[in-house]
């Protein structure tokens, strides 16, 4: 079986190790290098406090393979796990809140809903005061999306798969309704399958075989700051859903802070601002600032970086067989890092087998837009 994954990103590398594993022939073609797209962008989240089944279910799978990643591909990817912590405001954002804890716990994940002063034995800086109700669970984490990325493109090679940096795909080659392989500007690549991998890209992939994928790249800021207190290493991932702002843990005290404020644009993925603007970097410190006291006046901002997501109207991915031998696994709205494992296992079935048994995915067609079938992930940073 020969396959072309276009993208070496996290999905793209967790796709071509598990079919490699499977005994594929895999070629991975990257425009770039490997991770230059979203992935080494990340703020490396890991947890399973979704709204919908089918993201928990997601999680769930992709936890198997980041609890034993250090194992199996002799890789430490400083996997931590202090927790998720969300926390709302409104009402209506609480309210939504059991309703997402009763999903979770009836699939087995340990979260639970909080009182804000329970909040705040969690996260001791929290100004439990601002919010109704928080919920939390054990965990959930983060990890160094750098180190995962070069733990599964490591894995990849071992395996057998080939990985091509400065290959830009530029066409699929199709023969009546099947796909042939792909054009390259390092020349043609003859496949079986086809695999958009290609992040914030995916429309463009797509319509080359005549599919109009709804996946639109925006934009997303992080600053890495020190804070006036040192923020604590127990302190779990803290997500202020009704300002869209959130923080976690650095080492030796420092934060990632990120959060999305405005209405959503779209970005040209090859010419958006890398870089932090100041008003962005301002408004964020503010938001946590009024979230957690660890964020004073004396808080100093020591680096951002500006990156994409490639988001979905209803914050799910795309993972399909969508034309006989095109595989899409894109659209992660933001969750791409985490669920790349689970994916990577999914495309090798739909490839080997024609379709999915780890999870349902019945439900991550591309036509359910078009046919209204759509459910919003509504726990989304
Ligand atoms: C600020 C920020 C914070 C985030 N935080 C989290 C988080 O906490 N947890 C989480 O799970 N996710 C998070 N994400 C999202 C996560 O980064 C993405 O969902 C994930 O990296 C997607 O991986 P990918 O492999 O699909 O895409 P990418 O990493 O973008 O890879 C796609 C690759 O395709 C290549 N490509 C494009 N076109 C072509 C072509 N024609 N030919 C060859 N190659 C091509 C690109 O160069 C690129 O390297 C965050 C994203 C941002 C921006």
């Amino acid at each position: 079986m020969q396959v072309v994954i276009v993208g070496g990103g996290i999905v793209g590398c967790a796709g071509a190790y598990y079919l490699a594993e499977r005994g594929a022939d895999v070629v991975v073609c990257e425009r770039s290098n490997i991770g230059a797209g979203s992935t080494e962008r990340s703020a490396g989240g890991i947890r399973a406090q979704f709204s919908t089944p089918v993201n928990v279910a997601l999680s769930q799978a992709s936890a198997q393979v980041w609890e034993q990643f250090e194992e199996e591909f002799d890789t430490d990817i400083a996997y931590r796990r202090p927790g998720y912590l969300f926390l709302a405001r409104e009402e209506a954002t609480a309210e939504g809140f059991a309703d997402a804890v009763a999903v979770q716990n009836e699939r087995g994940v340990p979260s639970e809903l909080l009182t804000p002063e329970e909040a705040q034995e969690r996260c001791p800086g929290l100004r439990c005061e601002a919010f109704r109700a928080a919920t939390y669970s054990p965990t959930d984490g983060f990890a160094d999306p750098h180190l995962a990325l070069q733990g599964f493109a490591t894995g990849t090679r071992e395996s057998g798969a080939e990985i091509r940096t400065g290959v830009e795909v530029t066409g699929v080659l199709r023969e009546e309704d099947a796909v042939v392989g792909v054009e390259t500007t390092g020349g043609r690549i003859e496949a079986d399958f086809v695999v958009n991998a290609a992040g914030p890209w995916a429309r463009r992939i797509a319509g080359m075989v005549g599919i109009d994928l709804p996946v639109v790249p925006e934009r997303r800021q992080i600053v890495v700051v020190e804070p006036e207190t040192p923020v604590p290493e127990s302190v779990p991932m803290t997500i202020d859903l009704d300002t869209g702002s959130y923080f976690r843990p650095e080492r030796d005290g420092a934060a990632l802070v990120g959060g999305h404020f405005s209405s959503p644009a779209s970005a040209d993925p090859d010419a958006y601002d890398r870089t932090t603007d100041l008003d962005w970097t301002v408004e964020a410190l503010e938001h946590a600032a009024d979230c957690a006291t660890y964020f004073g006046l004396d808080s100093r901002v020591r680096r951002g970086w500006a990156g994409l997501y490639a988001v979905t109207p209803d914050h799910h991915p795309i993972i399909e067989e969508t034309v006989p031998g095109f595989v899409n696994a894109v659209g992660f709205s933001g969750h791409g890092f985490q669920h790349a494992p689970a994916t990577g296992k999914l495309v090798a079935e739909l490839v080997f087998e024609g379709s999915a048994s780890l999870v349902d995915i019945s439900g991550l067609d591309g036509a359910r837009f078009e046919e209204e079938r759509t459910v919003e992930e509504w726990n989304v940073a």
